[in-house]
């Protein structure tokens, strides 16, 4: 048995049941070929959804702490499947082991997180105008909750989505990427070992809780288009989400929309320029430059731009690129030759409106076991013309120079996408300037933290063109429930609001 078998064994994926599927995997790492996996059908949507009703009617009533209790246990698979579940998101999506196992450890994070929510799905009690009258606010669970999800970050967005669902009462049908189909089925199988075990230690818990529809854009269209799903959560580009967006408005749902981002840095002259070029870095090029809040453009003060260029083009030049599986790579490889392609294509326009390529940009084929791997690319502009205007999805860095803060502020929000920010400056005018209302327009904004690297304790998302969404920690939960407003007249008399006056 191989190494990748074993893996696939151990989070009970069975060499056949991936052997004759329509849709084929392949590793990233090395082009070949993982599995080929049964794709479902558009009418399977909506035989899915009836079923997320039915355990949806069950779920709701279940208490928020015994939901939680559940949620707690899937935790557990989690721990107990880090290793192989870490290994196969970098086999299937290629980034680093260090990240693929991250990217688990935040599932795990997420099911703790919900667990403690699970008692605190508080609301509110307000003060009524009405004597003898008690009015609250309290929050209930929502309905079968679709995700939609993107390929660079496999696993851990549906957990995110998952574990706040489960415990808000709402059951979760998921469509992985099409890119990364197996570490969706690795989790369904954790999924119901929970379930077993729940089950064993005497709690009653519904059929078809969670449940995998393998495919395409046309099954997301489906589920964006269900009348029968409150809540579509999608993670992806700008592009899919204007079509979500718009699909689930169109009936009057409800979308989180999780979308692309261009994130930036300033680097003021007070900086701590060593602490910076790391930062960059593990934003530029981490994840090979795929992951939504990756660092693509570095504006810095011309004071010191020279300096901090030069150290960058030298720390690029020490970048290991290679087998994401080999614990010395820092770079692993783009997800696959449309993404190579798209980066030389964004380079090519980039030189052709000004820019000159400073290090970096082709395809690096020395020790490397196949695959579209490159060398990380800084490119200097000198201005942010129509192609920084785009979210490439590849480690290509724009660098600029500026010679005041409120022009360097302006630059930074002036990009349709509004998800990570940051600044690096010790002059605390400055981090407090760009913390402002007047300052950074992103979901996120840091002071000497790069763009990338969220906990789950904050809400996570962007503005704009990223789609104003918000998950994870904070009060995010609340979309995934329902709101009422209760008012309850413990009187003898029915005294009407704002004094109106109705009798006989
Ligand atoms: P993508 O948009 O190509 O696909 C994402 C998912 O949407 C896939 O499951 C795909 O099948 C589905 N899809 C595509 N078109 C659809 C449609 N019209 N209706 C319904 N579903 C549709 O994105 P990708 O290449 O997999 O991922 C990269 C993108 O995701 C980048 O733009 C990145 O910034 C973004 N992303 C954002 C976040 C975030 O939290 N903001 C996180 C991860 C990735």
């Amino acid at each position: 048995m191989t190494t990748h078998e074993k893996i696939l064994k151990n989070l009970g994926i069975a060499a056949a049941d991936i052997a004759r599927g329509d849709l084929e995997v392949r590793s990233p790492i090395d082009g070949k070929k993982i599995g080929s996996v049964r794709q479902h059908k558009v009418a399977d949507v909506a035989k899915a959804v009836t079923k997320a009703q039915a355990a949806f009617r069950e779920w709701r009533a279940v208490p928020a702490p015994v939901r939680g209790e559940f949620v707690r246990l899937f935790g557990e698979e989690l721990r107990a499947a880090k290793d192989d579940l870490g290994k196969l998101v970098t086999l299937e999506c290629g980034k680093i082991l260090s990240e693929g196992l991250g990217e688990v450890q935040e599932m795990i994070d997420i099911c703790d997180y919900a667990v403690g929510l699970s008692r605190q799905l508080y609301g509110l009690t307000i003060a009524s105008e009405r004597p003898g009258h008690h009015m609250r606010e309290i929050w209930h669970p929502l309905g079968p909750v679709a995700v939609i999800s993107a390929f660079n970050f496999p696993v851990a967005v549906w957990c995110w989505n998952a574990a706040l669902a489960l415990v808000c009462g709402d059951p979760v049908i998921w469509k992985p990427s099409e890119k990364t189909p197996i570490t969706a089925l690795a989790c369904q199988n954790l999924f119901e070992r929970a379930v077993k075990k729940f089950k064993k230690a005497g709690h009653k818990i519904p059929d078809s809780l969670s449940q995998v529809l393998i495919g395409g854009r046309d099954i997301g269209v489906a589920l964006a288009g269900h009348k029968e799903i409150p809540l579509v959560s999608a993670t992806g580009s700008t592009a899919m989400g204007r079509d979500v967006g718009a699909r689930v408005g169109a009936r009057l749902g409800r979308s989180l929309l999780e979308l692309g981002g261009n994130n930036a840095m300033i680097v003021s002259p007070s900086a701590d320029l060593e602490m910076a070029v790391r930062a960059i870095l593990f934003g530029a090029v981490g994840t090979c430059g795929q992951r939504c809040t990756s660092l693509r453009r570095l504006i810095v003060h011309e004071g010191i731009y020279g300096a901090l260029v030069k150290a960058l083009v030298k720390a690029y030049g020490q970048i290991r690129v290679g087998d994401p599986l080999d614990g010395k790579t820092l770079v692993g490889p783009l997800i696959d030759k449309a993404a190579f392609d798209a980066m030389q294509k964004t380079l090519k326009q980039a030189q052709k409106e000004g820019g000159k390529i400073l290090v970096g940009g082709g395809r690096v084929t020395k020790n490397v076991p196949g695959g579209f791997y490159v060398a990380p690319a800084i490119v200097e502009m000198k201005k942010q013309s129509a192609v920084v205007m785009h979210e490439t999805f590849a480690p290509i860095l724009y660098v600029f120079k500026y010679t005041d803060m409120e022009r360097a502020i302006a630059m930074h929000n002036d990009v349709p996408q509004g998800l990570s920010s940051c600044i690096f400056t010790e002059n605390v005018r400055e981090a407090e300037r760009f913390l402002s209302a007047t300052g950074s327009d992103c979901g996120i904004a840091n002071v000497n933290i790069g763009t990338s690297g969220a906990e789950i304790g904050g809400a996570f998302g962007g503005e704009k063109d990223t789609g104003g969404g918000r998950e994870s920690g904070s009060d995010s939960w609340k979309a995934y429930m329902r709101r009422q407003t209760q008012t309850v007249n413990y009187s003898d008399a029915l005294p009407l609001a704002q004094g109106v006056k109705f009798e006989l």
